[in-house]
Parts: C-alpha cells; structure tokens; sequence
C-alpha cells in the first residue's frame, strides 16, 4: 500500500487521566518518518479535540450546553495540533490542519476543493491531520464520528488502505472488555455475515463510535475496493509491524 489513511481514537491518543499521550505521538511520528522515506504517503484523521480540551479547561467538563461542548473542542484542537506539531518537528516533517463538516463531502465544489488541498499537502511531503469541524457541526449536521470521517476521506483521496487504531486488538465476537473468553476476528469478507455472528457491546471511556461505526466504516471502503484494518494502536511499532505482517489486527476484504 502507497497511500495510507490512520485514524487515532480517542481512546488510543489520551492516557488515562484524559492527557494526550505523548510517547504514542511520537511512537507515530517515527512510524509515520519511516514509512515517508519508503515513499508511502500518510493522511491522519485524529479524534481528541475535546478531550484535550477538558484537559486544559477542567472547569467546563459537566457542561452541557452544546455551545460549550464546542467552544470546548476549539480549545481543545489546538492542543491536539500542538502536540502533534511537537512530535513531527522532531522528525523534520510538517504537518497541516484541515477541519472538515459533512456538507464538505455532499456539495461537489466543497469536495472538490478540499480534495485538492489534501492531494497538494501530502504531494509537498506535509501530512494533513483531519478532523471533524466541531465549531460548526451542531448535532443535526453532524459526521458524528471519525471512522465514517476517516472513510469518507479514504474514498476521497483513493488510499489504498485504511488503518483504524483503537485501544483494542480488533473485532470479537463479543466484547473484549466484558468478556474475557472472546474470540478475536482475523478477517472479514462478508460484513453482512459478520453483524449476524457478533455482539456488539457498550463503549466505554473516551469512546465515541464504538465497533459499529468501525464497521460501517469498513462497508463504506470496501465498497471502493479499498481493505481497512482495525488494529491495537497502543501497541509499539504497531504501523510498521501491520504492515510488514508481523503484527496483525482485523483485516476487511
Ligand atoms: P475509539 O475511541 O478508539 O474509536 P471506541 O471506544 O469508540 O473506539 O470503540 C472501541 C471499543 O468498542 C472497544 O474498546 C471495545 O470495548 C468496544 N467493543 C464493543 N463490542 C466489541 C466487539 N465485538 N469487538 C471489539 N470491541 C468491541
């Protein structure tokens, strides 16, 4: 695979206590160094906006006012950017913020130009960071999550593989964090069939998709012939280890 999509989940980029995680960022950054100087090219679309935000202004976190929630999530992207800014430097490697709504992916013009931004950064060697444009996007209007965002955008720029990192190994037949006797899923082929086999549990923590928008997201790249793998991104060397095929996660087909 030559063009790469990453999506980081929340769960993945922050610690426990809700800080970002810096040596996962910068066990990325190198990652995504090495892969750079192989000649792949790497888009990320990163969730934690608002989780870098409670972070930084504690205060605000039992408000629920969903201008709040937004004005939460503007402090909170540019501390995500910062930290992602932070360990990229260090690899010689720039970084651009792109802030995307669901009216960029239905409007032609709008998609049209913002998939012209992104074949321009990662043609210039910079690797664009995409999220969702919290500020704008009440409710009604929403992605909603950033596996469906992650897809969307796989589709746009034609990658060849999307990569979900998580805080767990892939899909179960059940809950791995409920269950300690479930059984880990090595590859689909058929989704259809998969939702028929497994039980699709609770998210927990900082979650906000859960498995079902990972595999909606799956059906939405197959549907482009496009694979997507759901992998452990906690896990060290993980990128370069899926892809070498030493490490594995849930592969769709
Ligand atoms: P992220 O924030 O990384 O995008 P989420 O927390 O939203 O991820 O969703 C992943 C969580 O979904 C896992 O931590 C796991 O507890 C839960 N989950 C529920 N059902 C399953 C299943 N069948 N297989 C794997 N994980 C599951």
């Amino acid at each position: 695979s030559k063009k790469i999509v990453i999506k980081i989940g929340s769960n993945t980029l922050a610690n426990q206590d809700g800080t970002i995680c810096k040596t996962f960022l910068q066990d990325l950054s190198k990652q995504i160094s090495h892969l750079k100087d192989q000649g792949k090219q790497v888009v990320i679309v990163s969730s934690g906006a608002r989780i870098a935000g409670v972070a930084t202004l504690a205060k605000w976190m039992r408000k629920e006012d969903i201008h709040y929630k937004q004005a939460l999530c503007a402090i909170g992207q540019v501390e995500l950017m910062d930290a992602y800014r932070r360990v990229f430097e260090e690899e010689h490697i720039h970084i651009g913020q792109m802030l995307l709504t669901r009216d960029d992916f239905s409007d032609p013009h709008r998609t049209l130009n913002i998939r012209n931004t992104l074949f321009t950064l990662v043609d210039e060697g910079v690797i664009p960071i995409i999220n969702e444009n919290d500020t704008v996007s009440v409710e009604e209007i929403k992605i909603g999550d950033n596996d469906t965002l992650a897809a969307l955008t796989t589709n746009l720029w034609n990658a060849d593989l999307l990569i979900l990192f998580s805080d767990i190994d892939g899909i179960y037949n059940k809950n791995p964090k409920t269950y300690k006797d479930a059984e880990f899923i090595e590859e689909v082929n058929n989704i259809d069939v998969l939702l028929k086999t497994i039980e699709i549990g609770t998210v927990n923590d900082f979650g906000t998709g859960g498995i079902a928008t990972k595999i909606e997201a799956a059906k939405k790249v197959n549907n482009y012939g496009i694979p997507m793998i759901l992998a452990n991104g906690k896990k060290e060397n993980i990128l370069l280890k899926l892809l070498d095929g030493s490490e594995k996660g849930t592969v769709f087909l």
